[in-house]
């Protein structure tokens, strides 16, 4: 089982500054975003996330971050690899690859995390599909964080709208509750059965994570000890969102 971490819940202005936090977050998506073409080096779109959030007086909380401490401040991870790529001078984005990246902010002591996969130039049908997919996925999660669910509720919207379209969700890697930490509880696998789990309550934020591959859900760490890949060297994508439980509606707090 996955060590499960402590749970805090949010003020209402502590939610705010995440949602702020999420803003930045959010532009600094943008950033990337623009930057994705052939040619570019993922230590290039590393630069311009910094640049980004540095502007806004920002931090990432990846620099520094685990045993060994990752060196940068996004995680870009282009086809295979499924979460956690290093940045590298020498690593070039070319034409039909589908880049995977995950960037934090942290904001006056609390973090927004949330991640997209985007295309390179034109992509393969199944590359297009399989982003298609795990945002939809996603998507299947947040309609669950709502006041009285439960998080497995939210771990089996997320696997059966993956699993519908014959493709697979990681075991290994899952959502996390987010705020002073970047990793607090709960922890919200990308699998499970609906109506277990712990129950939902305003107040809770949550970065929900899909993490999806083509072929297996199987995967392995790469000798520089971060980056995952796909077992079988199938395609994979990512989507997140920090999510905030309220008495209506969830609130996505990582968008512009
Ligand atoms: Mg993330
Ligand atoms: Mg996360």
């Amino acid at each position: 089982m996955f060590q499960e971490r402590r749970i805090n819940l949010k003020t209402p202005a502590e939610i705010k500054i995440m949602r702020e936090a999420g803003r930045i977050n959010a532009s600094v998506h943008a950033k990337v975003r623009e930057l994705l073409q052939p040619g570019v080096t993922t230590a290039d779109l590393n630069a311009a996330a910094e640049e980004t959030l540095k502007s806004h007086g920002c931090v990432s909380p990846f620099k520094g971050y685990g045993h060994p401490p990752y060196p940068a401040s996004i995680t870009v991870s282009i086809n295979d690899e499924m979460v956690h790529g290093i940045p590298h001078p020498k690593r070039r984005l070319k034409e039909g690859d589908i880049v995977s990246i995950d960037c934090g902010t942290v904001l006056d002591g609390f973090v927004a995390d949330s991640a997209f996969t985007a295309g390179v130039g034109h992509i393969s049908e199944q590359a297009q599909r399989l982003l298609e997919v795990t945002e939809a996925a996603l998507y299947a999660g947040i309609k669950q964080m709502r006041k009285g669910r439960r998080t497995g509720d939210i771990s089996a919207a997320i696997q059966k709208h993956v699993e519908n379209h014959g493709l697979h969700v990681t075991r290994e890697y899952t959502g996390h509750g987010v705020g002073r930490d970047m990793h607090e509880g709960p922890q919200v696998p990308n699998y499970g059965a609906a109506g277990t789990g712990l129950l939902l309550k305003p107040g809770m934020t949550i970065a929900l994570e899909p993490m999806v591959l083509i072929g297996t859900h199987e995967t392995r760490v790469l000798p520089d000890k971060w980056t995952v890949v796909s077992a079988d060297g199938s395609l994979t994508a990512h989507f997140e969102h920090t999510v905030a439980v309220s008495e209506g509606e969830p609130q996505i707090l990582t968008v512009l």
